[in-house]
């Protein structure tokens, strides 16, 4: 690259200087202005050696390549998105949205000191875990509660403390589970790579499709710490199939003095088999019935934020709380503020109205199909092939598999809906759709109120691809 050319390009300082630099200066830090700029005479650099051509640019071009590069470093990529999907709980789509009350609690808690280990009465040090306790004692009737980070660190918890390898036992105990529900939850959480990491012992029982009672006794020894029962959430077996109830493994366990824990996944408080769909294991239920702890996500069915809540006998919640795993799996004060909000909801008989995954479940189809009706309206007066048609939603969140809400859905007609799916993608925010055949799919149940407006002007954004007549 010829010298003389290369001393005529601006230097960092004089672009610093610049009107447009200041301005840049004021809006991101000097030593990352800097940087930009520094990067922004590099590309062009480096495009002057491979084309051997081209100009010296202006200074106003160099400060405008540095904008769009601090833009672009800056840019967030956790980004709100508006779920059109129909999937209640969307894990790659954060699970389950807030309600207000949980949101408010996140901001009071996050802005300014909180009383998160204080004892107000004595001015000692208090526990952090007794605010959302004592709403779940309430709420569930169990003798004791404890709240981690989420529910896969709630299973490695309970099995490392009860069953993993101490002085007495250097290669752990055994735990019983029938090979049914040996299961992979998702995102690598498998319950055999979990035993083994725990440092328990696994003892498979029982085939695929039967396991029996008798199967769990002939499986129990003197080092036997456990029986588990794990729900298997996102699938199910259907056919000739047989399997003991927790009520029959519970009373195998108080027969040998063996712990029987229930890893219900989802963890519903309320019935879903009242909003038109089967029954997702209730904490309720499982307790009653005998599990000396039961766990569960905050984030599915509960409609709450990450989190794993243990209940049970305080003999072995007490025995979780003093292992040094519990210190690492702890739960930030956010969520513990969102969960106390989300369980008054569930004490205050105001589910249905005020946690979002409830109002998403519990919409009738007249609701969704006026929403999809008048959106259609919309954006046919926009220029937008679209028709409303009966649809499926899903709960999804590894909760009842195959099961389904009729839903009221927006199809819109368009020559390429993948190219459609990926513009919807680029909007800001961002609009998640399902595609099927040569259709989208847009399911109102799952966009939110105020999201409404964006959506639609996502959508007329199609005219663009132009749409199938
Ligand atoms: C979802 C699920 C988990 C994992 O829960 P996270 O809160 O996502 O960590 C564990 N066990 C079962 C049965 C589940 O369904």
């Amino acid at each position: 690259m010829p010298d003389d050319i290369l001393r005529q390009v601006p230097s960092v300082d004089r672009l610093l200087n610049h009107d447009a630099g200041s301005m840049l200066i004021a809006e991101y830090g000097h030593s990352l202005t800097v940087e930009a700029m520094r990067a922004a005479l590099e590309q062009w650099r480096s495009n002057l050696r491979q084309s051997a051509s081209g100009g010296i640019p202006s200074e106003e071009n160099l400060i405008q390549t540095a904008r769009n590069l601090l833009e672009d470093w800056l840019a967030s990529t956790l980004r709100p998105a508006i779920n059109a999907t129909g999937v209640i709980i969307h894990t790659n789509l954060g699970r389950a949205p807030l309600s207000d009350a949980a949101t408010e609690a996140i901001r009071m808690t996050a802005s300014g000191y909180i009383t998160l280990e204080y004892d107000l009465n004595s001015g000692k040090r208090g526990s952090r875990s007794l605010h959302a306790d004592a709403l779940l004692q309430r709420l569930t009737g169990a003798e004791a509660a404890l709240v981690v980070n989420n529910n896969a660190g709630a299973v490695l918890l309970a099995l490392t403390t009860l069953a993993g390898p101490t002085s007495e036992y250097v290669h752990g105990r055994s735990v019983i589970i029938s090979r049914g529900q040996l299961v992979e939850i998702g995102g690598g959480f498998r319950m055999p790579d979990v035993m083994r990491q725990s440092g328990a012992r696994l003892v498979e029982v029982g085939t695929t499709n039967r396991t029996h009672v008798s199967d769990y006794e002939n499986a129990i020894t003197p080092d036997t710490a456990l029986i588990l029962r794990v729900h298997r959430s996102n699938f199910a077996i259907v056919g000739f199939t047989a399997e003991p109830t927790l009520v029959d493994l519970s009373e195998i366990g108080q027969q040998h003095g063996i712990p029987v824990i229930d890893d219900i996944g989802s963890g519903a408080l309320l019935d879903t088999s009242e909003f038109g769909l089967a029954s997702e294991p209730m904490v309720q239920t499982s307790l009653r019935d005998g599990a000396d702890l039961v766990m569960f996500s905050g984030d599915k069915l509960l409609g709450g934020p990450q989190a794993g809540i243990l209940l049970g006998r305080t003999a072995i919640i007490d025995r979780l709380k003093h292992h040094p795993l519990t210190r690492a799996l702890r739960s930030d004060k956010l969520s513990l503020a969102a969960l106390s909000a989300t369980l008054a909801h569930y004490l205050k008989g105001e589910v249905l109205t005020c946690i979002p995954v409830w109002q998403m479940i519990s919409m009738t189809l007249t609701e969704i199909e006026n929403q999809a009706h008048q959106w259609t309206r919309d954006l046919t007066q926009a220029g937008i092939v679209c028709e409303v048609i009966l649809g499926q939603s899903t709960v999804g969140g590894g909760s009842l598999p195959g099961q389904t809400l009729p839903t009221s859905l927006l199809a819109i007609d368009i020559s390429d809906p993948d190219a459609a799916a990926a513009l919807l993608r680029k909007n800001d925010p961002p609009v998640i759709v399902r595609i099927e055949g040569d259709r989208l799919l847009i399911d109102p149940r799952t966009v939110l109120e105020r999201e409404e407006t964006d959506l639609l002007n996502a959508l007329k954004t199609l005219r663009m691809l132009g749409t199938r007549s």
